[in-house]
């Protein structure tokens, strides 16, 4: 049997999915000279993996030669629960709250699959969660996932932007997806809140100067001249997605219990961190996206963030 669009649909959102969308597998060519002029800029920081494999980010024939179609998905990971400011404490972003996304979408992405297959054994696909060299953003949008936003997260006019996104490469054919058009307008709210200037223009992140990426990837030292500018966020940074006001309207509770804390905390104590040993760094985080800052780095954020008390 073929496998249509609303097929896929009405598996993935059983599973657990909020949004689907198609396109095909063609050359992402303007998408991926803007990448190039942004490595070139430096706004790319120290992620080396980033200047690799253009030509296949470029080109997904090049990951998997009989792709067609990309399957795009998203999955709302939003806990309606805020933090509070506490000098003695680390705020953690909202995507790193509960269980590793990659492992809850890995898993749903295979049941998905599996099920396709069954289907039709000529179906294949080939998932992605933000590792390799697929631009997962770009095909959300041009599957008609949303728009990209002034702050450079894909946002649904219906659903705001807290959602994980996967895409799934397929040797199969589907009906493309409306392309959704940008409804930034001439709101900056995002640009305008960001506490470490961290946007040299709309659409354009600096990662050299956001928190996420100081917090979580950079493995040295945090520059000096972002000393006081963190607002107590200790993993990640939600300011630009908590103002905008697609989320303000549209973020609604996952029904992903594994999305939730399990022990209740969006914030963590300093001290903490401080007392933190590598063995029970491994215990608390062994399937939480914390794990990727190492112990190391979640201490050189807590004594960065002490600094300024
Ligand atoms: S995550 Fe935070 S630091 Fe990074 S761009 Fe958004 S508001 Fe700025
Ligand atoms: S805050 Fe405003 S400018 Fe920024 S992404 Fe949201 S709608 Fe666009």
């Amino acid at each position: 049997m073929k496998i249509s669009n609303a097929i896929v649909e009405q598996i993935a959102l059983r599973l657990g999915f909020t949004l689907v969308g198609f396109t095909s597998a063609e050359l992402l060519q303007k998408e991926t000279a803007f990448y190039r002029k942004w490595l070139n800029n430096g706004y790319g920081a120290e992620m080396e993996y980033m200047n690799r494999n253009i030509d296949k980010r470029a080109n997904v024939k090049l990951v998997y030669h009989e792709a067609r179609s990309v399957v795009s998905l998203g999955i709302n990971y939003y806990v309606p629960l805020n933090h509070v400011d506490n000098e003695r404490e680390g705020k953690i972003s909202r995507y790193a709250w509960g269980k590793d996304y990659h492992l809850v979408l890995w898993n749903k992405l295979g049941e998905l699959i599996k099920e396709l297959k069954t289907i039709d054994a000529k179906f294949i696909g080939m998932s992605y969660v933000d590792t390799g060299p697929v631009m997962d953003k770009v095909w959300a949008v041009r599957s008609g996932l949303g728009w990209m936003g002034k702050h450079t997260n894909v946002i649904n006019p219906a659903k705001g932007s807290w959602f994980f996104i996967a895409a799934i490469i397929t040797n199969y054919e589907f009906d493309q997806s409306n392309v959704v058009a940008d409804h930034c307008g001439t709101c900056t709210a995002c640009l305008d809140a960001c506490p470490t200037s961290a946007f040299p223009s709309p659409y354009v992140l600096d990662a050299r100067k956001c928190i996420s990426y100081q917090t979580i990837e950079n493995m040295s030292d945090i520059p000096e001249l972002l000393s006081g500018k963190f607002n107590g966020w200790i993993f990640g940074c939600d300011i630009c997605q908590d103002v905008c006001p697609w989320n303000k309207k549209f973020s609604f509770e996952t029904g992903e219990n594994e999305f939730f804390p399990a022990d209740g905390k969006i914030a963590i104590a300093l001290s903490e961190v401080e007392a933190m040993t590598e063995k029970s760094f491994k215990e608390q985080f062994a399937e939480s996206p914390i794990k990727r800052a190492k112990l190391k780095g979640l201490k050189r954020n807590a004594k960065f963030l002490k600094k300024n008390i």
